[in-house]
C-alpha cells in the first residue's frame, strides 16, 4: 500500500456528475454513536440499549480516513466537515483534525451537539480546525431537553459556544432543526440570543433522513415562515450565497452585520447545487443525504488499493451519480429505505 499520495490522473480534479455537479464538499462521520437521543436523528425506541452500533475496528482509523481526505482533496473538494453521530466522542479526535489541517487550501470544520466542546474547543483549535458548527434546538432547558432527550441542559452547550469563540473556531454557526409543535416557539429566542452574540444562526427545516424518526409534512416549519417569524421582530435583509450551491438561504439583520440561515431542504431544494459526498464511519461513500447505498472505501483501503485505484474508483462513483432526492421527495417517499443521519452524518 502506498502512503504517499499520488498525483491524481487527468480529468479527475474536473470530475463532474451526470448532472454536471462538481465535488467540492466531503463530510466525513467519525462514530456512529452519540450521547443524544435526539428525537429526529436517533429516537431512543430505535437507538437503545440493545442497537448494535459499529466495532471499534469497523471503523476507519484516522491513517485510513486521511489518505481518503487527500484522494478527495485530488478530486477537487475545498472543504472537509467532520460529523456523526458525535464526533466528539471519538477519542483523540484532535489527532485526526491534525492530519486533515495539513492538507494545503482546506477548509476544516466540525458540526458538533457541543456537549464537550467547552473541555475539547482548545485542543481542536489548536491542532487546526478553522470552525465549529454546533447544534442547539432551544434556549428553554424543558423543550431542549424534551428534544435531546437525555436531559441535557442548554447551560452546557452555551458554555461550549463560549468556549469555542474565545478559542477562535468561528465565525460559528448554530444549527437549530425546527419541528412543529415542538420548538417553534424557540425561534425567536434563539434569534435574539446569537444575534447579540454575533453567531449565525441556521434554523433547519424537519427533514424525512432514515426511517426511524417518523417524520410528518405536517410537522416541517417552511424557511419562509422561520424568516417571516424572525423579519417581524428583526427586520432582514437577503444576503447573496457565499458560493454558487450554497444550502443556507442566507439573511442579515438590517443595520448589522450578524447572519441567519435557513436551510429549507423540504420547501425549496437544492440538489442542482449539490457538491457533497458523504463517508460514514465504516468507510461507506454515500453521495446524497438520501441514499440507500454507499460504495465500500474501507474494502478497496484494507484489500491494499493505491491511491490511484481510489481515486479511479471515487472518480468513477461521482461521474454515475444522479441522485437529486429532495426534489422528488413527496409523502410518498417518506417510507423508502435510507441509511439514519446519525449514521451518514448531517
Ligand atoms: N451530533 C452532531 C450534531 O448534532 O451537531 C453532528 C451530527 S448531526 C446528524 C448533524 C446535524 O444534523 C445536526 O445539526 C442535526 O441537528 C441535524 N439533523 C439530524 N436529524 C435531522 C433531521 N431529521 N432533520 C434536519 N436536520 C437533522
Ligand atoms: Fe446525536 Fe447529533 Fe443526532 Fe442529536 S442530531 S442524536 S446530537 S447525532
Ligand atoms: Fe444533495 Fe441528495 Fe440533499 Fe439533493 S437530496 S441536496 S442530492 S444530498
Amino acid at each position: 500500500m502506498s502512503g504517499a499520495i499520488s498525483k491524481a490522473p487527468k480529468n479527475t480534479a474536473g470530475v463532474t456528475d451526470k448532472f454536471g455537479r462538481h465535488i467540492r464538499d466531503l463530510r466525513i462521520s467519525v462514530a456512529d454513536r452519540c450521547n443524544f437521543r435526539c428525537i429526529y436523528c436517533m429516537p431512543k425506541e430505535i437507538f437503545g440499549s440493545d442497537y448494535q452500533f459499529l466495532d471499534r475496528k469497523e471503523l476507519l482509523t484516522f491513517e485510513e480516513i486521511e489518505r481518503l481526505a487527500k484522494v478527495f482533496v485530488n478530486l477537487g473538494v475545498k472543504k472537509i466537515r467532520l460529523t456523526g453521530g458525535e464526533p466528539l466522542v471519538r477519542r483523540n479526535l484532535e489527532r485526526l483534525v491534525e492530519k486533515l489541517a495539513q492538507i494545503e487550501g482546506l477548509d476544516l470544520t466540525l458540526t458538533t451537539n457541543g456537549s464537550q466542546l467547552a473541555r475539547k474547543a482548545e485542543a481542536l483549535k489548536e491542532a487546526g480546525l478553522d470552525r465549529v458548527t454546533v447544534s442547539l434546538d432551544s434556549m428553554d432547558n424543558e423543550v431542549f431537553k424534551s428534544m435531546n432527550d437525555v436531559g441535557f441542559p442548554v447551560e452546557k452547550v452555551l458554555a461550549g459556544i463560549d468556549e469555542a469563540d474565545r478559542v477562535g473556531l468561528n465565525p460559528i454557526k448554530i444549527n437549530m432543526v425546527v419541528k412543529r409543535g415542538v420548538n417553534e416557539q424557540s425561534i425567536l429566542p434563539m434569534a435574539r440570543y446569537f444575534k447579540e452574540k454575533g453567531h449565525i444562526l441556521r434554523c433547519i427545516e424537519y427533514m424525512d433522513v432514515g426511517h426511524s424518526n417518523g417524520w410528518k409534512l405536517e410537522e416541517v416549519v417552511s424557511a419562509d415562515e422561520i424568516v417571516e417569524t424572525i423579519n417581524a421582530e428583526m427586520p432582514l435583509e437577503p444576503m447573496p450565497p457565499n458560493y454558487p450551491g450554497e444550502v443556507a438561504n442566507r439573511w442579515k439583520y438590517k443595520g448589522e452585520d450578524t447572519e441567519v440561515g435557513v436551510i429549507a431542504s423540504v420547501t425549496k431544494p437544492f440538489c442542482g447545487g449539490c457538491t457533497r459526498a458523504r463517508i460514514s464511519a465504516e468507510g461507506k461513500l454515500f453521495t446524497c443525504l438520501f441514499a440507500t447505498k454507499g460504495q465500500d472505501l474501507r474494502q478497496l483501503l484494507r484489500e491494499g488499493a493505491t491511491d490511484d485505484e481510489l481515486t479511479q474508483a471515487v472518480s468513477g462513483n461521482w461521474r454515475q451519480r444522479d441522485d437529486r432526492y429532495s426534489e422528488i421527495r413527496s409523502s410518498e417517499t417518506k417510507d423508502l429505505p435510507k441509511v439514519e443521519m446519525s449514521y451518514i452524518g448531517g
